[in-house]
């Protein structure tokens, strides 16, 4: 079958930008499409493409003047459902394809997909939910029964379908197709250092529960690791590439297999660098570990700080201490190894609250602070709290830089607060 995987575009809005010219909190993803990559190395039978429109944002077209899928999968984050949605009904009106969607926003809020440009909803990882219903729709079944996979039924309610959320869902003996973004690999370069950056994944889902954080839906709450030999071989695929972004939520969420796979790593001796995310508790109570990943080729680690006070952390769930952030920080600066800290401010911020924040980061060596706003995201324990307070329901805006419940502050002061702080904590951030 010919079958056609899409990165949506660049989509997110912008608040700020729109409402008040502050163009300097756009979020923009950059980085490779490894979702697709990885349910288009279980697909390599069939002659299978990938657009990737964030690296090539008018490629679609051009791509489908030579090539007719009979199924199209669309993947995408929150922000990024109304652009998918748009996506579905313009390969239904072109080429009448089998229209399939997955990704976080999917596995959180599968109904919002029930509509008629797309025939079926994926429900968690995919690699293998994907494949099983190409064959099946292959060999034109109609009764599937595929563990995760939802037929829309548009104006029906839909039920949620059980998942398997099991190693079995990983399929890590099939590697990632990364050959099939060979002509976007330019695009993916770690951007302040324009080094060639590639994307790996060894694990999936976290054993934690944030209350604002949406992964959760990905692995039914589990955390799944692949093989470490399937990890060793990725990176390997990747060839010459200097840096690889494991670009698991929490590389580290099993100490026995971090440790592992970190002596995997030193043993096989790749030359390569290593950026991961890890949580401050674990820095804090496995320093010799962290040390190890280091000598594995551990560059730079990528902590959710969130807040910097326990009350702020306790609110979000994080189960962790402010006392903890700021010893993990002592012990990575230490070591030398970079830190990407992300920061989580409320829309009841207020002058005070901006200022407090911005002397945390004067004071504490993070090395490139990132500063999201709590954003209730559909499937994350923070939706119910927050759904009845929230004043934009327009998805394109929830790309965790714009206030979507209200703020405190008159909104024209907290967009220009929040750039200021931006740009006073990026001054001087070293990567
Ligand atoms: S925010 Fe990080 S630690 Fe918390 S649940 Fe998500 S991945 Fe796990």
């Amino acid at each position: 079958m010919n079958i056609l995987l899409i990165n949506p575009p660049n989509c997110g809005r912008s608040i700020p930008e729109e409402r008040y010219g502050i163009d300097s909190l756009k979020q923009i993803f950059r980085g490779e499409p490894l979702a697709l990559e990885e349910l288009a190395g279980n697909l390599l039978q069939h002659d299978v493409r990938i657009a990737d429109l964030k690296a090539d944002p008018d490629g679609l077209d051009a791509l489908l003047a030579g090539f007719i899928p009979d199924v199209v999968g669309i993947t995408g984050v929150t922000c990024e459902a109304n652009t998918m949605l748009h996506l579905a009904a313009k390969i239904k009106d072109c080429c009448a394809s089998v229209v399939v969607v997955g990704g976080v926003h999917a596995s959180n809020d599968p109904s919002f997909f029930n509509h008629p440009a797309v025939d079926f909803i994926v429900v968690g990882l995919g690699k293998k939910v994907f494949a099983d219903l190409v064959s099946s729709l292959e060999k034109d079944e109609t009764d599937r029964g595929i563990p995760g996979l939802l037929k829309t039924n548009p104006g029906a309610d839909l039920r949620r379908p059980d998942c398997c959320n099991t190693v079995i869902d990983l399929v890590d003996d099939r590697p990632p197709a990364y050959h099939l973004v060979s002509q976007y690999r330019h695009h993916y370069v770690l951007e302040k250092l324009n080094i060639n950056m590639g994307f790996v994944a060894s694990a999936y889902g976290c054993p934690h529960r944030c209350s604002f954080c949406c992964i959760k839906g990905q692995t039914g709450g589990r955390y799944l690791t692949k093989s470490i030999e399937a990890v060793l071989r990725d990176i390997r695929l990747l060839g010459d590439i200097p840096v690889i972004r494991l670009v698991d939520a929490n590389t580290f969420g099993d100490i026995e297999r971090a440790k592992a796979l970190g002596q995997a790593l030193i043993d096989a001796d790749l030359h390569k660098q290593y950026l991961a995310d890890i949580r401050s508790d674990t820095v804090v109570q496995y320093p010799e570990m962290v040390r190890q990943w280091q000598q594995a080729g551990l560059r730079a680690v990528i902590i959710g700080f969130e807040g910097i006070s326990d009350a702020s952390l306790s609110v979000m769930n994080k189960a962790n201490k402010a006392s903890i952030n700021g010893e993990a920080i002592t012990i990575l600066q230490e070591m030398g190894i970079t830190i990407v800290g992300d920061f989580i401010i409320a829309p009841d911020y207020d002058e005070a609250d901006f200022a407090r924040l911005g002397e945390y980061l004067d004071n504490n060596t993070v090395d490139l602070p990132m500063i999201t706003v709590m954003t209730p995201l559909p499937g994350t324990d923070l939706y119910p709290q927050q759904k009845n307070s929230i004043v934009n329901h327009n998805l394109d805006y929830y790309t965790l830089t714009n206030a979507v419940t209200k703020t405190k502050l008159a909104e024209k002061q907290f967009y220009t607060l929040y750039a200021e702080l931006l740009a006073t904590s990026h001054k001087n951030a070293r990567i």
